[in-house]
């Protein structure tokens, strides 16, 4: 399990109980600590000075004195609230009210014992594909002829600023002179480990150093209700599609999200995010998630069998892998806005034998389980048509496609593409006519998918399965308070 060490989720659990916020970074200790400098800073100008030496403090000495703060800031802040809209970054969120002041004195106490230093700005700020040396110093507000053109000239830097994009941090001194900057950007999208240009005046003059520096994980929480789509609900909550994608997959087998997502559905998701100095620099993986459709509860955890893969299971221990997906689409951006469609060519003359998915020409049609191609070609009113053999005298049919990627006699896996969705045939518009028959005869895919069984987490785990679970239960819990929160 990846889950962070209980003294960090409880930090993390205070922060947000203590600030109320919509959704919270889970990331305590020192972005925690900053987040809820920033915000006393807001409330409370008396304080700037006290603020500006821990602040000095937290940049000095992140890691202990970070965690420390956050609990000082936490237990001596206590009583402070602001309610803010559902999103992930504290730091953006609006405050509404405050209703008791801060208690001061261990602050101030706590800012004594901490070194006394100049304060130096520290601005971040991403680059941007028009931007010059000087462009982006005057953004960050650095006024240094001198850093320009060591920028303009040093190979390091050059080759660092080349693309947009990357997080920029610049330590500014009372002379808006430039006395560090830090460019950070991943080599590979999913590399553990960043790299990390820092320019730094010395008293030899600026020079450039790079580094690469491990990834730090931090953990997100979030939820929202589905007014319109789940991509609206997911946007006001601020997700990233990299997570919406994650979590549309680990329900794949369980919710046929074209189909069955309805108005109102409620959800969930504990998910990692990926730092780079404190700033997030990539999504990571869901570790909890849940969704509440037409008063059906649907709840996933990731957890590692010793010695296996990872993989989502219900907090019952049933693995959430299923034989078959629950829908021959991925659902996405594209294809979650169009609805579903009827046949209106057969729906007077005949029964309608099938599952119309609306999504645009080209979209990949997946097999929705293993098996082996009975037929690829084009069939009278099914236009170009697959049909796939599974195992229990199971057959999936995909029609109308615009192209098809597959051979008869053919072996594929669940998820492979068989074509792109089309409308050839006795079609009006592009969709997939979607079969999944028992025996020959039509049946409601749902019915079948499931039925499948599929290896649950095994006794030796068990105990060590609970516990995780018992922890992701707190953590929805908290990530679904958030949203009914920020809804009221
Ligand atoms: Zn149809």
């Amino acid at each position: 399990m990846t889950f962070l060490n209980p003294l960090k989720a409880r930090l993390s659990a205070l922060t947000i109980s203590l600030l109320l916020q919509g959704t919270a970074a889970l990331s305590a200790g020192l972005s925690a600590a900053q987040r809820a400098l920033t915000w006393l800073d807001g409330q409370h100008p008396q304080l700037a000075q006290a603020l500006g030496a821990i602040r000095q403090g937290l940049m000095r000495h992140p890691k202990a004195i970070g965690l420390s703060l956050a609990s000082v800031l936490l237990a001596g802040g206590g009583g402070a609230f602001a309610i803010a809209n559902l999103g992930p970054d504290i730091s953006d969120q609006p405050v509404v009210s405050v209703t008791t002041p801060v208690t001061v004195a261990g602050l101030a106490d706590q800012a004594q014992a901490i070194d006394q230093h100049v304060l130096n700005l520290i601005r971040t700020d991403l680059t941007r594909s028009s931007d010059t040396p000087e462009s982006l110093l005057r953004r960050m507000g650095v006024v240094d002829t001198q850093a320009a053109a060591f920028l303009r000239k040093n190979p390091l830097a050059k080759q660092a600023l080349l693309r947009s994009g990357r997080t920029v941090s610049a330590e500014v001194n009372n002379q808006q002179q430039l006395r560090q900057l830090s460019v950070r950007w991943l080599s590979n999208e999913n590399d553990t480990a960043f790299q990390r240009l820092v320019v730094k005046r010395t008293d030899k003059g600026l020079e450039a150093s790079q580094e690469s520096s491990e990834l730090s994980t931090s953990v997100r929480m979030t939820g929202g209700t589905v007014a319109s789509s789940l991509y609206a609900a997911a946007d006001e909550a601020r997700l990233p599609d990299a997570i919406i994608s994650q979590l549309t997959d680990i329900f794949s087998s369980q919710i046929d999200f074209h189909r069955t997502l309805r108005k109102g559905a409620r959800f969930s998701v504990v998910y990692e995010v990926l730092e780079a100095d404190g700033e997030p620099i990539r999504t990571g993986r869901v570790l909890s998630a849940e969704f509440n459709n037409e008063n059906k509860l649907y709840q996933a955890i990731w957890f590692q069998e010793n010695g296996q893969k990872g993989s989502y299971y219900a907090l019952d221990g049933k693995s959430l892998r299923r034989a078959y997906l629950a829908a021959p689409v991925a659902f996405s951006r594209k294809t979650s806005g169009m609805g579903m469609r009827l046949h209106p060519i057969f729906q007077t003359l005949q029964k309608h034998n099938g599952v119309d998915y609306a999504a645009p020409t080209g979209t990949p049609a997946m097999s929705v389980g293993d098996g082996v191609v009975e037929f690829a070609g084009v069939q009278g009113g099914f236009g170009n048509v697959v049909i796939v053999r599974h195992g229990g005298n199971h057959t999936t049919v995909y029609a109308h496609l615009s192209r098809i990627h597959v051979r008869p006699g053919q072996t594929i896996q669940k998820g492979q593409t068989v074509g792109a969705v089309g409308s050839t045939g006795w079609s009006t518009g592009p969709h997939l006519h979607f079969e999944f028959r028992v025996n020959g005869v039509h049946v409601d895919p749902q019915s079948v998918i499931q039925q499948a069984q599929s290896t649950p987490v095994s006794p030796a785990s068990m105990a060590r399965f609970n516990a995780s679970v018992k922890y992701a239960k707190s953590q929805l819990q908290a990530a679904a308070q958030m949203r009914d929160t920020s809804e009221q």
